[in-house]
């Protein structure tokens, strides 16, 4: 029904991971449609010629991104124009709003051809128009490259469109569901005990690290009592059934408790922080943290007494880090990181990818926990995030 085409040799070599369609296939499934194929193509004429022919012959909605600027490399317009035998003719009103925005710019009047008779969209934010150009029930839909143009595209026109064209026909049910520590072949049967009972529906797993995400789709029927057993059955470790980052969840299990977080990093380097604060308004529960990364910082700012006796890895310094970090910022909770991420500093004691974990709470009670992970120093990093705001979350959401 929908197929998905990105533009663009910087896609096929790895140069630019192709975000583009992956924004546009969550935005349609928000709206109950999926996309049932996605290409990727070069900027070559022969081969986005090609793509393009295949792609209209199979399915009604055909979105591109990219390849709509005024370079030599830039091919989308002419050949989509060409395939609906469409003349690209001057538009006055795409030439007079690139005017009225950047002045007399050298690229404005090859930026300014449209298709003939294609729907053309204002470029707010970027100066490649989008179009549409429709012909015998099929919509080709271009869109610029440029991830924030194509988004503003997506949001203010795209999508009102294809509600109107997609209107009649039957919308996709759809439901997620993220739970904590298992894994595929533990959710395996009770999953396919749902799909045998609710026929049409389609499940997925996707497992990341420590987490594991269920989705439930179905055409012409609900899913939400399947979804309702999905959440029963693992309750206890059914952390959210919107959004797989733990911050997510975190940040709202802490602002619905009215408590506060505070952090203190060494291996990771911020990284946490970096990560809570990437929800919009973390400043409500979250008060900062402490990049401890040398001994004399751990020593001087939070007051760590064990590096001596037990080394800047090790669960009482974990701890007494956590604890430094309450004191220092008058949290209610605190997490703190100290590990070898490598790849050199391991010892046979205390080998690379080795982290210790401390979560402190005002109340007094705190709890450590050492580990080994495996995998190079990109994936230590990322495990030992994942792990303390899981521990965190997981804490939180048992002190009910
Ligand atoms: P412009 O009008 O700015 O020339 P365009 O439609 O020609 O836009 P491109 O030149 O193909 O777009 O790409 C512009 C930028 O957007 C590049 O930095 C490119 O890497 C990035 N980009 C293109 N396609 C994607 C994609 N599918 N996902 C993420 N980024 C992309
Ligand atoms: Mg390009």
């Amino acid at each position: 029904m929908i197929e998905i085409v990105s533009i663009g040799t910087e896609l096929l070599n790895g140069t630019t991971v192709d975000t583009n369609s992956a924004y546009i296939g969550q935005r349609l499934l928000s709206h109950g449609y999926s996309v049932s194929e996605k290409a990727t193509v070069a900027d070559e004429r022969e081969a986005l010629t090609e793509v393009l022919t295949r792609a209209l012959a199979k399915h009604d909605i055909v979105i591109t991104t990219g390849g709509l600027g005024p370079t030599f490399d830039d091919l989308t317009l002419p050949i989509a124009a060409a395939l609906f035998k469409e003349e690209l003719v001057h538009s006055d009103e795409v030439e007079a709003h690139l005017k009225a925005r950047f002045g007399d710019h050298v690229s404005i009047s090859q930026q300014s051809k449209v298709p003939k008779n294609a729907r053309v969209f204002l470029n707010d934010v970027g100066t490649a128009p989008s179009c549409i150009l429709s012909k015998e029930g099929k919509h080709l839909i271009l869109l610029p490259g440029v991830p924030a143009e194509m988004r503003y595209f997506m949001d203010t026109h795209i999508m009102p469109f294809i509600d109107e064209v997609l209107e009649k026909k039957e919308k996709i049910a759809h439901a997620t569901a993220f739970l904590f520590g298992l894994t595929e072949s533990e959710v395996d049967p009770f999953l396919r005990t749902l799909c045998e009972k609710y026929s049409g529906l389609e499940m997925g797993i996707y497992p990341s690290y420590g987490t594991l995400g269920i989705t439930l789709k179905a055409q012409g029927i609900s899913v939400d009592e399947a979804h309702r057993e999905v959440s029963e059955k693992y309750a206890d470790v059914f952390y959210s059934d919107e959004d797989r980052r733990i911050e997510k969840a975190l940040h709202k299990e802490m602002i619905a408790k009215g408590k506060t977080l505070a952090l203190a990093e060494s291996c990771t380097g911020g990284m946490i922080a970096a990560r809570i604060a990437q929800i919009p308004n973390a400043s409500e529960y979250f008060l900062g943290g402490i990049v401890s990364y040398s001994n004399a910082f751990k020593e001087k700012l939070l007051h760590v007494k064990s590096l001596q006796n037990h080394g800047a890895v090790s669960e009482e310094t974990a701890r007494e880090m956590a604890e430094g970090a309450l004191k220092a910022s008058d949290a209610d909770y605190a997490i703190a990181v100290t590990g070898i991420a490598g790849p050199d500093g391991g010892t046979l004691e205390k080998p690379v990818g080795t982290v210790c974990f401390g979560w402190s709470f005002r109340n007094g009670e705190a709890e450590t926990e050492r580990i080994v992970f495996s995998g190079d120093r990109c994936q230590v990093r990322f495990k030992t995030i994942e792990h303390a705001l899981q521990g965190m979350l997981k804490r939180i959401l048992c002190r009910h």
